[in-house]
């Protein structure tokens, strides 16, 4: 999976494509993430010590990571992510590129 917890991305299909949001969690073993104000639903709660009223909460189901695309902080595009194997003389880092300026996401 190429989403990563913070990443700013662009929703790309669905109904809410076109739409950008800061990713709040990602499922690797499902394939899925959790968008900030993407794909809200209701959910109608009990009072409980969290949330002592209930009644309807909005709340943030998971997207198919698959949806979207990152967004680089760089150059500001939607884009497709690459691989890249870094040294710093002792280790290899493997880090995600932009495709598009080739800048470590
Ligand atoms: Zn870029």
């Amino acid at each position: 999976m190429n989403v990563v917890k913070n990443d700013s991305v662009l929703i790309i299909a669905g109904n809410q494509r076109g739409k950008k949001g800061r990713v709040l969690k990602v499922f690797p073993e499902k394939n899925r993430i959790i968008v900030e104000g993407i794909n809200l639903i209701k959910r109608h709660t009990k009072p409980s010590t969290k949330n002592t009223h209930g009644g309807i909460v909005e709340k943030e189901a998971s997207i198919n990571a698959s949806n979207v695309m990152v967004i680089c902080n760089r150059c500001g595009q939607p884009t497709r992510v690459g691989r890249k194997a870094l040294s710093d003389g002792a280790k290899i880092i493997r880090v995600r590129t932009c495709a598009k300026c080739n800048e470590v996401l």
